[in-house]
């Protein structure tokens, strides 16, 4: 619902609120004032019954005689009115219409009148009042048989009509009566000044009432009003702050995309997003679905063989991602990925975003591929031997240190075997340096061919290998030696034909430095010289 419909429909409810609370509390007042027209009824309407059974006592006996008082008189209008009884002696006859029309005077006490009238009149006297013909004419356009008016001068005026009965025949029959005639009425006039009252008082309540009703509902919508306001503001202020939000996501969004690095955002444990260029290269719509195929995005990780460096899912026994935050600054930690057989390497690095209930990383891998197969290549040639593709001195010194820690750490025995071609002078003297070349590439093809994994073999220097055999007894070693002794004899060199080799073999003893170790197998080579050379002398 929009801000203005809400508003428009506050507007209604409150109206038809407003409109609903007057309807009952004009219903209510209604009600008590018709209750109190209704007692005014009742009264009025006892009054009359009364009249009229008067009336009907005085026709059941056909009118009734009096002694007359001083001044009072017979009705003029009735034949036989008076009965002489005696000298002394005169009766008058009260006819029901004479006791009426007597009574009603007699009766003009406060608040209560009543009178006997008729439209067709035998008593000019009893004329009727412009209420009293309103109703007299009513009755006779009408079969109702009441009627009554609150006049202006606050009296209420209540008319019943007189009906022709049994009773009225015998005197009235002459003058045309007939059963059922209504032939005139009584009149009762009540002082309504409490009706008044009471009404009035009832308005005024109503007034009050409604009033009130007007400034509760008033308040409680005002307050109602005032909250949806408020809950208004407080939307409009987070649709704002969430279009910001939004904005500022897509522009970062935006900023990391253009970023050729890949970058991802992950939480502890793994990354949460990645900007275009991971997916790009993953292949992958969303991360979302990158997730479906890998638990982890370490998963892509390639295992480098000797290097520590490169990160895997766990690395000591600790997650990839704190991992990388915990050891990021002390080691030069490196990521390889493989992709259609190419293999490429990156530098991630983390930095810690805290937001407000946990830590966020962002993770970028800037790519080294070049940088490093380069090394690689300059560490290749750094120690390896040109010519024989074998390690060099240098490296092979630092194998054997190395070999030497080992074997101490793990008390296993570490043998040596220096080998030189037997008068390969002569080789280069007759056929030339390329051809001594060739013969010095078989012999490292040999050695290398015969050796086992885990065995490495150096190119010395000039015609001279050296071969490191980690846990290897200078027993073995010697059978080892003597192997290679036997095939570089039956092997047919092209163009030289046959050669031999001498071999020196040792094993370290504990304690002993890398030079007396080294000085040691020098010797026993050089006692395979002294003795004839192609032989194997183990010291
Ligand atoms: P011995 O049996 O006593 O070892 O005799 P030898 O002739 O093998 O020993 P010597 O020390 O007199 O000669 C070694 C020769 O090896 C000298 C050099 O011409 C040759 N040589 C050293 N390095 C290379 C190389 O890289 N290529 C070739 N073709 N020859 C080399
Ligand atoms: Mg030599
Ligand atoms: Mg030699």
């Amino acid at each position: 619902m929009t801000k203005f419909n809400k508003y428009i429909v506050l507007g209604a409810v409150f109206i038809v609120s407003l409109l609903t609370s007057f309807y009952f509390i004009d219903v209510f007042s209604k009600k008590n004032i018709e209750l109190q027209k209704q007692i005014l009824i009742k009264q009025a309407q006892t009054h009359f019954k009364d009249q009229v059974n008067t009336r009907v006592w005085n026709a059941s006996y056909g009118g009734v005689y009096a002694i007359p008082k001083e001044g009072q008189k017979p009705n003029p209008f009735l034949r036989d009115n008076i009965l002489k009884v005696d000298e002394n002696l005169t009766l008058i006859k009260i006819n029901p219409a004479w006791m009426s029309r007597q009574l009603s005077e007699i009766s003009n006490i406060d608040g209560f009148r009543f009178r006997i009238t008729s439209l067709k009149l035998i008593n000019p006297d009893n004329k009727a009042t412009p209420f009293e013909e309103r109703a007299l004419k009513y009755f006779e356009k009408t079969d109702e048989k009441e009627y009554y008016e609150i006049g202006e001068d606050s009296n209420f005026n209540y008319m019943g009509a007189l009906v022709t009965t049994n009773y009225c025949l015998p005197c009235h029959k002459h003058q045309g009566y007939k059963l059922g005639d209504v032939r005139g009425g009584i009149s009762v006039s009540l002082d309504s000044k409490e009706y008044a009252k009471v009404t009035s008082s009832i308005k005024t309540r109503v007034v009050l009432l409604k009033v009130f009703v007007v400034i509760f509902l008033f308040s409680v919508f005002l307050l109602i009003f005032k909250q949806l306001r408020y809950s208004q503001k407080l939307q409009d202020e987070v649709e704002h702050r969430t279009k910001e939000i939004e904005s500022t996501k897509q522009l970062l969004q935006e900023i990391i995309d253009i970023d050729a690095s890949f970058i991802v955002l992950a939480d502890g444990k793994d990354v949460i997003y990645a900007n275009k260029t991971v997916l790009d290269f993953t292949g992958y719509p969303s991360i979302e679905e990158f997730k479906k195929d890998y638990e982890y995005m370490s998963d892509l990780f390639e295992y480098v063989e000797d290097n520590k460096n490169f990160i895997q899912t766990y690395n000591d026994g600790i997650h990839w991602i704190e991992y990388l935050v915990k050891e990021q600054d002390s080691k030069n930690l490196k990521v390889c990925i493989e992709k259609k057989g190419i293999y490429r390497y990156f530098r991630p690095s983390a930095k810690e975003i805290k937001t407000e209930d946990k830590a966020l990383y962002l993770i970028t891998f800037d790519e080294i591929t070049n940088e490093y197969v380069k090394i690689k290549e300059l560490e290749h040639m750094a120690s390896t031997d040109a010519l024989t593709n074998l390690f060099n001195r240098n490296k092979l010194n630092e194998v054997l240190k190395k070999s030497i820690e080992l074997s101490s750490t793990i008390s296993a025995p570490l043998s040596i075997i220096f080998l030189d071609i037997d008068r390969f002078k002569r080789v280069n003297d007759t056929y030339g340096h390329d051809t001594g070349d060739k013969v010095l590439i078989d012999i490292a093809n040999i050695i290398t061919s015969t050796i086992r994994t885990g065995d490495i073999a150096a190119r010395w220097g000039g015609e001279e290998f050296m071969i490191t055999l980690q846990a290897t007894s200078v027993t073995h070693a010697s059978v080892l030696g003597e192997k290679l002794r036997t095939r570089v004899q039956e092997h047919v060199f092209k163009t030289v034909g046959k050669i031999t080799i001498s071999l020196g073999v040792t094993e370290y003893r504990d304690g002993e430095s890398e030079e007396s170790f080294v000085k040691r197998v020098d010797e026993a080579l050089y006692e395979a010289k002294e003795a004839g050379r192609n032989k194997v002398i183990v010291k």
